[in-house]
């Protein structure tokens, strides 16, 4: 590492990590104080990070984890020098790992899956919206193109964006799987191709931040606001999971007719069993809500089916022969949730259901969009929460959450939370003031 930051005269290595609300945040520094970095760690005041330590106890270190060591693909202003990054685990200055570190928390869950024989992989479909500027005065963004589902527009900058964004995942040893145009204008979707969760919650992470670099290179602005439009649909971040035994794939069984295993089933029941209380982590926003209704294809409801788009669980059965890619898709998570967190509570939610050996109710057969609330109610669906304030009623009493995110960062989240929804609460809306000023 030392010879690559001499050999490509990079000026600056940044130290990243995550808070909990999934915002990333940096500390540079020059290849001298390196040593000292991997040695000591580098501290900062924790009180200042989004739900990390008290005033009181304000000392924080991170450490660089020498294994995310990569170079940024461009110059921060063109003709300048390059700079790499690192992620960093954070710790208390007795060295101990902090308990507000979202990576920390993935972590733990991943040593708990591994007391079990299992390791755990990751591939997201992470959507997004390109417009034109993001104003920040309530004015509603434009949409940079007009495209549609798979389109392969002439006049069009999403090809070239696509292909530019790409090159810059890739140069830094992430790769994608697929890209396309989604349903809306404006709307892209980039698929990476799967990796340990660990490493995956690392990705999302800097994809968010190349994504967005590359759209005001092309002149655009990227925003992976849950639903920007109340007439489009969302951005989802459909997470697909499978746990493997060494080699060999614990999801997949060649003798059963979707070749799921056991192990698979129990792992889908354990994600309907506690999506209510997951989901104030995988959906963390207000504006999350706003996603999660019929229309759209994002699910409403606690079901699941191998194909099945209007499901919270779907199997998919494009390879269904190959037992590598045997996996589950969860298509609740959107694009702007803390991934360490999100991929540590379906973790946890999977896990107990493999542990405790929960049965699978059975799939949903139809569109579960087309059916009443009664309907779905009669059919054993449960639904999932319709606003923040509803998840978090359902988190509050959750032990497994608390148990996976630890006491420190669920108190935090559910804190912060509840003022957010409070500030939204007592916020009058343009929508009411056009609906009611006349009353
Ligand atoms: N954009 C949709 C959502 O918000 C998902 C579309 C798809 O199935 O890829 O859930
Ligand atoms: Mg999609
Ligand atoms: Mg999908």
């Amino acid at each position: 590492m030392l010879r690559t930051l001499e050999e490509r005269d990079i000026r600056f290595v940044r130290l990243w990590f995550t808070d909990v609300l999934g915002y990333l945040k940096s500390v540079a520094i020059a290849p001298a104080e390196l040593e000292g970095a991997f040695e000591e760690g580098i501290g900062f005041d924790g009180s200042a990070i989004e739900g990390f330590s008290r005033v009181s106890e304000a000392d924080t270190v991170a450490k660089p984890d020498p294994t995310t060591f990569q170079i940024l693909p461009w110059t921060t202003s063109k003709g300048e020098q390059h700079s790499a990054r690192m992620f960093c685990d954070i710790a208390m200055p007795d060295g101990s790992p902090s308990w507000a570190d979202s990576r920390h928390v993935l972590r733990r869950q991943l040593s708990k899956a591994a007391d079990l024989g299992f390791s755990c992989y990751v591939h997201p479909e992470i959507e997004f919206f390109l417009c034109k500027e993001l104003p920040d005065d309530g004015r509603p963004p434009v949409p940079a193109d007009n495209g549609g589902y798979f389109d392969q527009a002439v006049h069009d900058e999403a090809p070239n964006f696509r292909r530019h964004a790409i090159d810059a995942l890739e140069s830094m040893g992430i790769s994608v799987e697929f890209s396309h145009h989604e349903a809306a204008p404006g709307q892209q979707e980039i698929d990476l191709r799967y990796a340990d969760a660990l490493s995956m919650a690392d990705n999302v992470m800097t994809f968010r931040y190349l994504v967005k670099e590359v759209a005001i290179d092309e002149g655009v602005r990227a925003t992976f606001m849950p639903k920007p439009f109340s007439d489009q649909a969302g951005s989802a971040m459909h997470t697909h999971m499978s746990l493997f035994e060494g080699e060999t794939n614990a999801f997949h069984n060649p003798d059963d007719p979707m070749q799921l295993s056991e192990t698979g089933k129990a792992f889908i029941a354990g994600i309907l069993e506690h999506a209510n209380e997951i989901s104030a982590v995988t959906n963390q926003w207000v504006n999350s809500y706003k996603r999660l209704i019929h229309g759209g294809e994002a699910p409403t409801a606690a079901s699941w089916g191998p194909s099945n788009r209007s499901a919270l669980v779907r199997v998919p059965m494009y390879t269904p022969n190959k037992a590598s890619s045997r996996r589950v898709e969860i298509r609740s998570p959107d694009s702007a949730c803390n991934p360490y967190l999100t991929f540590a509570v379906l973790l946890a939610a999977g896990l107990r259901g493999v542990e405790k050996g929960y049965t699978l109710p059975p799939e949903a057969e139809e569109d579960v969009w087309s059916l009443t609330s009664a309907e779905r109610r009669a059919m054993g669906y449960r639904e999932l929460p319709s606003s923040l304030n509803e998840a978090l009623a359902a988190m509050e009493g959750s032990e497994l959450v608390a148990e996976a995110l630890g006491e420190h960062v669920f108190d935090y989240f559910l804190r912060n939370k509840r003022r957010e929804w409070e500030s939204y609460r007592s916020h009058v809306t343009p929508f009411e003031l056009k609906t009611y000023l006349g009353l």
